[in-house]
């Protein structure tokens, strides 16, 4: 698609090619663009003979969530989480349930600018222990996401990855060493699920999981949304679960989310609630320690447990965490095993709240869609 691009600013991770087009490097679609041509995600573009990021600085709105929501149930639980996305995707999942958002081609989406350090000044002004790159695939507009993860750093505010890990490995080291946390979306486990349903593959996901648990110190829990019909075996379901035992470990916390109707899959039912108990059934009974249900009303599959007594350790219902039984080491009070995560004495409690919020880059006023204060490079 040729058109009239709106400057952005310069992207990192591209390459010239022989035939005169630019390669983007930063995910493995690999988009190959002319001049005036956008990628596949719709935000990275070639302008004046470079990719360029067109949405630096602008977002879809801000919103303050649970942590839990992200889904995060091991790291810093009860806080707030300052939110945020931008537009577009580098996924084309036909069950998107943000698809408003990751589909938006206009950028009248975009309507809240914000510089990075308004960004973590607004996290530190109302109360956030974080700030989520979330609603939309944060690999993106990585540049974007970068600076304000360091201006959150320098503020004393973590940072948090809503991701689905498609990412090329030299932007991936870059990316994933200002979070602190992480939530992956593992779609699937058969590379025809990710073909199929999300033009996309299965290894580089899975190399971006390896990765996380053996090269960094990312807090990282994994996401799988349960689609009738497309990935809910107890084969698929035990497969997966087995390689999360076997290459990353028994602690990395596993969610079965509930799908429910959206974007273009809507001929399909919702996840039926056994479903995404059977699932964690399965997945508890391979091994993994932390595994929980999502998108649907289920205390007893919300809540954590000690792995080694068996102890409720955090009780959830919904978004509210209703029974705390971690020491301040992050070990559970009847037996004294640890528990794994990034746990901060006493919980937070934020609640099942969702708050938006209005950020001004400046003294109140906006400033313009591509302004001077992104830091030089
Ligand atoms: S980040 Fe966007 S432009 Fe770059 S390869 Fe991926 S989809 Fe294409």
């Amino acid at each position: 698609m040729t058109e009239l691009i709106t400057p952005g600013v310069p992207g990192r991770y591209w390459h010239p090619l022989e035939d005169g087009r630019i390669q983007c490097d930063v995910c493995p679609r690999y988009c190959k663009l002319h001049e005036g041509q956008r990628g596949l995600c719709f935000v990275r573009a070639r302008h004046d003979d470079q990719i360029v990021l067109t949405t630096y600085g602008r977002s879809s709105g801000f919103c303050i969530d649970p942590i839990e929501k992200k889904p995060l149930n091991h790291f810093l639980p009860g806080t707030p989480v300052l939110s945020f996305g931008t537009a577009g995707c580098n996924l084309t999942c036909k069950f998107c349930q943000n698809w408003d958002i990751s589909k938006a081609r206009a950028f009248d989406r975009l309507q809240d600018l914000a510089s990075p350090e308004a960004i973590a000044e607004a996290a530190v002004a109302s109360g956030c222990r974080s700030v989520a790159f979330t609603y939309n695939d944060p690999v993106i507009f990585l540049e974007y996401a970068v600076d304000v993860a360091e201006a959150c750093q320098e503020r004393g505010v973590k940072t948090v990855a809503v991701s689905a890990g498609y990412i090329c490995e030299e932007p991936r080291v870059e990316f994933f060493s200002k979070m602190d946390a992480a939530n992956i979306d593992l779609k699937g486990f058969t590379d025809g699920f990710y073909r199929n349903l999300c033009s996309a593959r299965l290894g580089p996901v899975l190399d971006t999981l390896e990765y996380l648990k053996h090269e960094t110190d990312v807090w990282f829990e994994i996401t799988t949304l349960l689609i009738p019909g497309e990935n809910d075996s107890p084969a698929e379901i035990e497969a997966l679960s087995r390689w999360v035992l076997e290459r990353l470990g028994p602690d990395v916390p596993l969610h079965f989310s509930a799908f429910h109707p959206d974007w273009k899959m809507l001929h399909k039912p919702p996840t039926p609630p056994a479903t995404l108990r059977m699932a964690r059934r399965i997945a508890q009974e391979v091994g993994l320690r932390y595994v929980f249900t999502g998108n649907t009303h289920d205390e007893a599959g919300q809540s954590t447990y000690c792995h080694a007594c068996k102890a409720t350790l955090i009780g959830r219902d919904w978004y509210h965490l209703t029974t705390w039984n971690l020491t301040a080491d992050g070990r559970c009070g009847a037996c004294g095993a640890p528990c794994a995560g990034v746990f901060h004495g006493t919980p937070g409690m934020w609640g099942r709240r969702r708050q938006p919020v209005a950020i001004r880059s400046g003294a109140g006023e906006a400033r313009p869609a591509f302004p001077d204060w992104r830091p030089a490079r």
